[in-house]
């Protein structure tokens, strides 16, 4: 193709036209950045030299300056909320729900947010009034679950479960564990009324909704004993290990009481052992070891110890294996009696129970963590830690 004439004409124009088109966009850009106030940007500034402090306050100025900011609104309040600062948080909040200019949708966000900050601050009673409210909303399903979580904050396990079935209803996945667990709190409280009805009703309740619920059968075994049913206990609690052998530790010695009662100590005795053969755990070792030094005397004890010891060493059967061997040892002997003493004061700062979620410790075993109210994420063993 030929270059004419006119094409040399045309071809300025279209660099005169991108030319202006790139003038436009630079123009509205400056514009917009004009409408940002500079603290803005001096806060981003303080966020990007790692001064969170000073951002903050550089952020709420913006916020107080110009109030279209929503959205920075919301990511500030949720800030004070994360660093502590609820009292902070509550006021920018409560600022937003009370504002007439703010239409519905955004309201309710920050109605949501203010009931995020009464739960951190641990006022659970306006927190529930708020999720209450907001049941209706389009934020009613992340309502729903924080209500869940305050019951059972609060211990109101009927309202727990009732909140659990309306989840499941709205297409959450069904939390069955814990709704077992919720039916198990409502056995125990159901005891302390002394109805065995209840207690009983709940516990099974449990085992229908989650079969391998551990704990319903550790209740269960134990409100047959206290009924003098020691058979229908043991029953109740050999059923853990099919369910979740884990737990054996924790059932092991109750499960063994209940075969002396009944006259049967050597049935319990080997069935510990089995279990001990299948599941090797240094907490079933030492109530197998008391079980033994009760039942055969300090001897055959021992040489469990020392046979465990040469397949497994830990400080903890270490602990039994000298305990042992100071028992039998002469009055004279020392030696022996120092290191068992010192082993197992050793032993004893350092076994805990440990929660696998948060890392709390402790030295008895809890269904829910005290620290972060997880179920079940208490190891069912004590574990060694260096402090
Ligand atoms: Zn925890």
């Amino acid at each position: 193709m030929e270059l004419e004439a006119w094409h040399l004409l045309v071809l300025p124009l279209f660099f005169a036209l991108g030319w202006a088109a790139a003038r436009v966009d630079i123009r509205h850009l400056l514009r917009e950045s004009r409408a940002v106030p500079a603290s803005y940007f001096q806060g981003l500034n303080y966020l990007l030299n790692e001064q969170p402090d000073r951002a903050i306050e550089a952020f709420v100025e913006v916020a107080k300056v110009n109030a279209d900011t929503l959205e920075l609104h919301y990511a500030l309040g949720a800030l004070f909320r994360k660093r502590g600062e609820i009292d902070r948080a509550i006021r920018m909040h409560q600022n937003l729900v009370d504002r007439a200019d703010l239409n519905q949708e955004q309201s309710l966000r920050a109605l949501f947010e203010l009931g995020l900050d009464y739960m951190k601050a641990g006022l659970l009673d306006r927190a529930e009034d708020i999720f209450k409210r907001l049941q209706d909303s389009p934020h009613a399903l992340d309502a729903r679950q924080n209500l869940l979580e305050i019951y059972v904050l609060e211990k109101e396990w009927q309202q727990a479960i009732a909140m659990a079935e309306e989840l499941e209803r709205s297409g959450l996945p069904a939390q069955n564990a814990e709704t077992a667990h919720y039916h198990c709190e409502l056995a125990l409280n159901a005891l302390l009324r002394q109805d065995t009805v209840a207690a009983r009703a709940n516990l099974n309740t449990a085992l229908a909704k989650h079969r391998k619920s551990v704990r319903a059968s550790i209740q269960l075994g134990e409100l047959e004993a206290q009924a003098g049913d020691d058979a229908a206990a043991i029953a109740a609690w050999r059923q853990v290990e099919s369910q979740n052998p884990a737990y054996l530790p924790i059932v092991a010695d109750r499960l063994y009481q209940a075969y002396k009662r009944q006259g049967q100590a050597e049935q319990g005795l080997q069935l510990l052992k089995a279990y001990l053969e299948r599941y090797p755990s240094a907490d079933l070792f030492h109530i197998v070891f008391n079980v033994l030094v009760e039942h055969r005397g300090w001897g055959e004890a021992r040489a469990l110890a020392a046979e465990a010891l040469k397949r497994t060493p830990s400080l903890r059967v270490l602990d039994d294996y000298l305990q042992a061997r100071s028992a039998e040892s002469e009055p004279g002997d020392l030696e022996t009696r120092m290191a068992q003493d010192l082993v197992h004061r050793q032993v004893s700062r350092t076994s805990h129970y440990q929660c696998g979620r948060c890392g709390f410790k402790a030295r008895q075993f809890f269904w829910q963590c005290p620290a972060c109210a997880g179920w079940d994420s208490i190891a069912p063993e004590k574990a060694q830690h260096e402090q």
